[in-house]
């Protein structure tokens, strides 16, 4: 019987696990898709997509490969990175989905000066996650606005947005997996992003007004200089 349980459970964990690589290959596709019907326009240029498009391709290819190894622990490459270059192909990475939405994106108090540890491919992952939360909150022309600063020992990473909140009721919820008020929704986003934040040894904190909107704070240590 407990053999049984143990089945159930792993076969728990693998439906997770597909729900989260489908939910994750979905930002990618998306980008590939904006990519598609701009180049449909007869100004297109092809130059500034390349290393996007090509990014993005392998990014899914990862994803395909982090899961077919997902027996073993999950292996970060942590890699002294400057938190604005991360910042950057955020912005590369978001712009399409912000554009289609009809929505702004402004960039903050950009300082250079800041370096984390980290897992760049996951980390992008947790902004673009969070990013795309934020303008999927906002119905009609939003803002979001995304600040990079340091406090103390670490980096301060804020996304704001102009969208409709989220009920008291719902807050402790968000994180957990599968939670979602979203007719496509996978509920897994949070979660994914909380574990990698914290694998970091970062915290994400969460403040959110009703029809007002919700600022997300991402901290994370700031690493030594080499
Ligand atoms: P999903 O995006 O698939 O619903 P997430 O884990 O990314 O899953 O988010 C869980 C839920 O948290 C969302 O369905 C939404 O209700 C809420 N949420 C997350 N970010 C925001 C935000 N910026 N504004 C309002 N609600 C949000
Ligand atoms: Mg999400």
């Amino acid at each position: 019987r407990d053999e049984m349980r143990f089945e159930n459970e792993k076969m728990k964990l693998l439906g997770e696990l597909a729900a989260g690589l489908a939910h994750e290959i979905r930002n990618p596709l998306a980008i590939i898709q904006g990519f598609l019907q701009h180049s449909k326009t007869r100004s297109f240029n092809i130059e500034p997509w390349y290393e996007l498009i090509y990014g993005e391709v392998e990014r899914m290819n990862s994803l395909t490969v982090e899961f077919l190894q997902f027996a073993k622990p999950n292996p970060s490459a942590f890699d002294l990175i400057q938190v604005h270059h991360c910042l950057e192909k955020v912005r590369l990475l978001t712009e399409t989905k912000s554009i289609h939405l009809g929505h702004r994106m402004i960039y903050t108090e950009f300082n250079e000066n800041l370096f984390c540890r980290m897992d760049l491919d996951k980390m992008l992952q947790v902004l673009v996650n969070m990013i795309n939360n934020a303008l999927e909150a906002m119905d009609n022309k939003g803002t979001v606005t995304v600040k990079l600063s340091k406090d103390t020992q670490d980096a301060v990473i804020e996304i704001q947005d102009t969208g409709r909140g989220i009920h008291d009721k719902d807050l402790q919820d968000i994180f957990h997996p599968f939670f979602t008020t979203k007719t496509n929704g996978t509920g897994l986003g949070l979660s994914i992003c909380q574990k990698i934040v914290q694998d970091h040894g970062g915290t994400i904190q969460v403040k959110s007004k009703l029809q007002q909107g919700t600022t997300f704070t991402i901290r994370l240590p700031l690493g030594d200089v080499a």
